[in-house]
């Protein structure tokens, strides 16, 4: 239940008036998660993140279905979602052959996925770095000629579970790159959720002086070490105003072996509520969105918010049995 009037509305000195949420949960969380979620099912999710007032909602993958299982139905779940007007319904992907399938379906927004690091762009796309943005480049340009939008997502902006630190120059330098081959939005990954605020300020700060503005940057901030809304906050007073964020917290940290994945949406949104930012989003929909969707998968959501304002949501006789 939410609490009258809480969080209050106190501004800070030099933060947005307005953040843009860019919802990854039924993408980014659901393919992380283990339970495969029936198509209807994540058609009715998408549905009610949009009646909680996300306009952005990233909705699935056009991969190969054999590499993310969970989101094997992207050809069966876009056309469930035709009738979202006015919200943006990007999709993932690698490459031309994703492009096509999108393009068949009405994507009008797609998003391409490189890594800062060779060792992820090996591991994630079987590919060198240079080899990752080569394939990328037919994507974009096809893309932009069509007047689709396109968003580069980078991995590892802030260490490696491989490689372990990442040098500021070397995420800039791939960066660079991406914006180069024609991105609209770079969105910079903590894909380990090691980032603190003083790192996400100075690759922030580095990245403008190579010339990528703080308009089209947004973040991405995993919650694996506590730190994903101080990480928030601290790229918010540089001027971001897209951040990226996932309802419930859905999606565990599939490289940190950790509960803990993406920033849930609930958390930020209680944090900007209390900033008296804009998002549009309804906290107590969102929330009781949550909360539904974490029956079908039969765990509770990750997110503080969501068990501060529903504790006890999911028991065992709330997780419904799947068919
Ligand atoms: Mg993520």
């Amino acid at each position: 239940m939410m609490p009258e009037g809480l969080p209050m509305a106190v501004p800070m000195e030099n933060l947005p008036s307005r953040v843009r949420i860019h919802e990854v949960g039924a993408r980014d969380g659901l393919q992380n998660e283990k339970t495969v979620v029936p198509t209807e099912v994540k058609a009715e999710f998408i549905h009610r993140l949009a009646d909680a007032g996300l306009t952005t909602i990233e909705a699935t993958s056009f991969v190969r279905p054999e590499w993310v299982p969970q989101l094997s139905d992207a050809e069966r779940l876009f056309p469930l979602l035709s009738d979202l007007e006015g919200v943006a319904l990007p999709v993932l992907v690698p490459n031309e052959c994703g492009l096509e399938r999108a393009l068949a379906h009405g994507a009008r927004g797609i998003a391409v996925f490189g890594s800062a690091t060779e060792t992820f762009a090996r591991r994630n796309l079987n590919r060198s770095v240079d080899e990752s943005l080569a394939m990328f480049e037919p994507v974009v340009a096809r893309a932009r000629a069509d007047k689709i939008a396109v968003r580069g997502y980078l991995s590892m902006c802030f260490g490696d579970p491989w490689e372990g630190r990442v040098p500021v120059p070397q995420v800039v330098g791939v960066a660079r790159r991406l914006m180069d081959l024609g991105c609209d939005e770079l969105s910079l990954g903590d894909t380990i959720g090691v980032a603190t605020p003083g790192h996400v300020r100075a690759l922030l700060a580095a990245l403008n002086e190579e010339g990528v503005p703080t308009s089209a940057i947004g973040v991405h901030f995993h919650d694996t070490y506590g730190q994903a809304l101080a990480n928030t906050l601290a790229a918010l007073q540089h001027g971001v105003t897209v951040v990226d964020a996932s309802a419930g917290g859905l999606g565990g940290c599939p490289y940190a072996k950790s509960a803990t994945g993406n920033l849930a949406t609930e958390d930020l949104v209680w944090m900007l509520d209390g900033l008296g930012i804009e998002t549009g989003v309804d906290l107590g929909l969102l929330t009781a969105t949550s909360v539904w969707l974490a029956g079908h998968l039969g765990r509770p959501s990750p997110s503080r918010t969501v068990s501060a304002l529903s504790p006890n949501a999911v028991s065992p006789s709330t997780v419904s049995h799947k068919e």
